[in-house]
């Protein structure tokens, strides 16, 4: 919406920055892709991620404009306008797709037939409710259609099913999980000092600023969030609410020291975001219960892509030129 700010932050890194090779990213909701603010992003080598959550009858539901009708058709024209303008840039387009489980899996997956986009830049994740306290509602079709698909994309995977007939979205899923296996066989000793899930880092990782100024250490968390605002553009960070975000681990220190998925819990800070001033230690214990199920689940998915090449070695069929996959 303030596409005068976008240009002005690209030129000013150029000179900034002069010599480097710089990357930049935008986030959109794509509904004011014009030809000339197209045209400007390609020139600048500005990487696309539009969000895109499912058909037109799902991504209506929550993504509207402000006299309340649906963007699906104004944003898939923007896109079909890009493919036909620029087709190499089109096809490095990334779709954010936040999945409300509420829905049937093989409806939001309807959205990968359409040959406007590019399925396999689809990144999938599930609507997140950190923020309101509620656990998302699934649907008997979601989790029957989803656990399913991804059957299909593992047989896939080993050459017993075509994968043009999987979709692309449970591909990418066994594709991202065997690719982040290797983590459980990097995994050492713990150190004597260590924390559980890495901690937030603010500013070295990533940070955000909201339009009134306010620091934030990503765009994840809430902006109305005492704790996680932790300063400001004019008068820089606030070292105490950095501290408390970086010592997140201390709040479950004792807990978290006899806890089996040290190494593999995937708590982020906002967890202990109550609202307050202070991170709650009581948030986070909330969540250990998702984050030792996740981290069983990766144990699950690291037995079956040890063993299946095993047990089933007859079965599973090569790659062209040999090579298992
Ligand atoms: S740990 Fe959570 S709050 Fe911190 S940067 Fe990562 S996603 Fe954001
Ligand atoms: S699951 Fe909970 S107790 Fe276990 S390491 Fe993570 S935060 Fe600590």
């Amino acid at each position: 919406m303030n596409f005068d700010l976008v240009q002005q932050v690209v030129e000013y890194s150029k000179k900034v920055f002069w010599g480097k090779r710089l990357t930049y990213n935008l986030t959109t909701n794509g509904s004011l892709l014009e030809d000339d603010i197209v045209d400007y992003l390609v020139q600048n080598n500005v990487s696309l991620m539009i969000s895109l959550d499912g058909p037109k009858t799902i991504h209506d539901r929550n993504r509207r404009f402000g006299n309340g009708e649906g963007t699906y058709d104004v944003v898939m024209a923007k896109i079909q306008r890009i493919k036909e303008r620029y087709p190499d840039y089109w096809k490095d387009i990334q779709y954010s797709m936040v999945m409300d489980p509420a829905n049937d899996f093989e409806e939001i997956c309807r959205v990968c037939k359409d040959q406007t986009i590019v399925p396999q830049n689809l990144m999938a994740s599930i609507v997140d409710y950190d923020y309101d306290g509620t656990i998302a509602e699934t649907s008997e079709e979601y989790i029957q259609n989803s656990e399913y698909s991804f059957f299909l994309a593992l047989l896939a995977r080993w050459k017993r099913y075509p994968e043009e007939k999987v979709p692309a979205i449970s591909n990418l899923m066994v594709k991202n999980i065997f690719g982040q296996l290797y983590h459980i066989d990097m995994m050492g000793e713990l150190n004597e000092n260590d924390v559980p899930a890495g901690p937030c880092i603010p500013g070295a990782m990533r940070m955000f600023v909201d339009v009134d100024g306010h620091i934030f250490p990503c765009e994840r968390v809430s902006e109305q969030s005492e704790a996680m605002r932790i300063g400001h553009i004019d008068s820089g960070f606030e070292m105490t609410k950095v501290q408390r975000l970086l010592e997140v681990g201390k709040l479950t220190e004792d807990v978290c020291k006899d806890c089996w998925c040290f190494r593999l819990c995937d708590q982020c800070a906002k967890k202990a975001d109550s609202g307050e001033e202070d991170l709650s230690a009581e948030g986070r214990m909330r969540y250990c219960k998702y984050s030792r199920a996740q981290a069983y689940n990766k144990f699950r998915e690291y037995i079956l892509a040890h063993e299946v090449p095993v047990y089933y070695k007859e079965q599973i069929r090569k790659k062209e030129g040999g090579q298992d996959v």
